[in-house]
């Protein structure tokens, strides 16, 4: 059951009493199990053909015989042979979070490190995007994290932060901390986001009209995906932007865990 109250009062103000209302929602509960469900196992079925889809494009493309038009189509069978295998780990990952909910491996971690080696893992990405990145990292900055879990989170918000900007614009992932808690930016210079996207980029499958309108590929799962690493931390992430821009998503963290 679902429940809600409100106050009921007379037109001058008067209190009047309460009523409390009722939903009973087992039915909506069992449907929204069984498309859980089939989600998670289309997205297993997926996996194994998939791998092996990747296997023999691996071989193909090492294959020197291979003419150079063909080599160009193999390349456009393996990215996005790649993106489906992205999107069926996203799906499993949020299905074994719905299941089970995120375990931790805390341990204590230099987030310093972490943001810089995810920004030169962005770097070539960037690069080939005509983004430029910068990092103002302090030497080291010590957390309570689960270093793989806030490295996806890093990677995700660059990853973002090159995709919905264009040749010329520019990315800055800083991080600054105080006594108790440390804050990891990332801007850019981007697209930005609508003032009426900007209440659900971090609901599951949401895509902005601007990844919409230009056709950026996507799932709409990476910053749902985000923000249930940051909250199981204990943590916050929120977003600042303004149309034609840039943004600013900004993840706090206690130092402590
Ligand atoms: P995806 O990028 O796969 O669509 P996300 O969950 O990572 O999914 O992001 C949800 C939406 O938020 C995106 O579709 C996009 O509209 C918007 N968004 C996220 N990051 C940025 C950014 N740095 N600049 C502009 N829009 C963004």
């Amino acid at each position: 059951f679902i429940t809600s109250a409100r106050t009921v009062r007379s037109p001058s103000g008067e209190h009047l009493g309460a009523a409390l209302a009722y939903h009973e929602v087992t039915e909506l509960m069992r449907a929204m199990k069984v498309k859980d469900d089939f989600v998670t196992s289309m997205s297993h079925e997926l996996r194994t053909p998939l791998t092996s889809v990747l296997g023999y494009l691996e071989i193909l493309a090492d294959n020197d015989e291979l003419p150079g038009t063909a080599r160009s189509q193999v390349d456009v069978v393996r990215r996005n042979a790649l993106r489906l295998q992205s999107l069926v780990s996203d799906l499993l990952e949020i299905a074994q979070f719905t299941e089970s909910g995120l375990t931790l491996e805390r341990a204590q971690v230099d987030v310093a490190r972490v943001a810089r080696e995810a920004a030169e893992a962005a770097r070539p990405h960037a690069g080939r995007a005509g983004v430029g990145l910068t990092a103002e990292l302090p030497p080291r900055v010590v957390a309570m994290v689960d270093e793989k879990r806030i490295r996806q989170v890093i990677d995700n918000l660059l990853s973002n932060a090159v995709k919905y900007s264009s040749c010329g614009d520019a990315v800055r992932v800083a991080l600054s901390h105080c006594d108790r808690e440390l804050e990891l930016e990332v801007t850019d210079t981007g697209m930005g986001i609508p003032e009426t996207d900007l209440p659900h980029v971090f609901d599951r499958f949401f895509r902005g009209s601007g990844a919409n309108v230009q056709h950026i590929p996507g799932t709409g799962l990476g910053l749902d995906i985000a923000g249930t690493i940051v909250d199981a931390h204990g943590g916050t992430i929120t977003v600042d932007s303004a149309l034609g821009e840039g943004t600013t998503f900004r993840m706090r963290l206690p130092l402590a865990g």
